[in-house]
């Protein structure tokens, strides 16, 4: 039996930072699913179609192969055959993914490629239906959150970091939208399990934050 941590929240919680950093301190595979949601996105707006419509998304799922292989434990996510990595992580492509993510015929195409990977491996899963819909099953759920300014502020100094010149109200504006936009979608919309644990990580440090996430796994293992 394969050990499941699912950890869910709002854009820029910093789900992905504390789940990638606390999977390396147990020794567990760390899923980023968003991944696979900013993929599909990444090939549609390719293909120069509008992720929020799925009357010309549909069609396409046909011709994506979406893949996740790992290197030396860090996710690389393959778009038919293409590491698309480093260019899924633009703002245009987080607002595409919240687009196609609240197409019913999307989430069920990603279904079975997370249920999978789960039922393989001991992961940490994180995304916004995980401990929810897609492993309603798994032994630790978290809900991992933090004020929309704090988070605001964490993705700005993330795309400074990476090299881009994002304005702030723009990112805030961004993480509301997307927050409105995941807990308002029909289906499978982003909220806490019932029997999700809270962590809020506005006053905490990163350090702390991982402390406090992976004891919590531990506890729950
Ligand atoms: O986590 P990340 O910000 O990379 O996710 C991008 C978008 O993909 C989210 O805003 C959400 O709309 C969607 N998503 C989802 N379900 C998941 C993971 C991500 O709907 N399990």
């Amino acid at each position: 039996m394969k050990i499941n941590v699912a950890v869910d929240g709002p854009a820029g919680a910093g789900k992905s930072t504390l789940a990638k950093a606390a999977a390396k301190e147990l020794g567990f595979i760390y899923v980023d699913t968003g991944a696979l949601y900013r993929s599909i996105a990444y090939y549609v707006i390719k293909k120069g179609a509008d992720p929020k419509s799925a009357e010309q998304v549909v069609p396409l799922l046909d011709e994506i192969n979406p893949e996740l292989r790992y290197t030396d434990g860090v996710q690389h996510v393959f778009v038919n055959g293409e590491d698309v990595s480093g260019l899924i992580r633009t703002p245009e492509i987080s607002m595409g993914a919240s687009g196609v993510s609240a197409i019913p015929q999307v989430r069920e195409f990603l279904f079975k490629l997370q249920k999978d990977i789960a039922a393989e491996n001991n992961i940490i899963m994180d995304g916004r239906d995980i401990g929810t819909v897609v492993l309603p099953h798994a032994q630790v759920k978290v809900y991992l959150t933090a004020s929309d300014k704090v988070r605001a502020d964490r993705r700005y100094k993330e795309l400074c970091e990476k090299g881009q010149a994002p304005s702030y109200d723009e990112v805030l504006a961004d993480i509301r939208q997307r927050d409105y936009n995941d807990m308002n979608r029909d289906i499978s919309p982003l909220r806490q399990a019932e029997d999700a644990v809270l962590l809020d990580t506005s006053d905490d440090t990163l350090e702390q934050a991982l402390q406090r996430l992976v004891s919590l796994i531990k506890e729950k293992m």
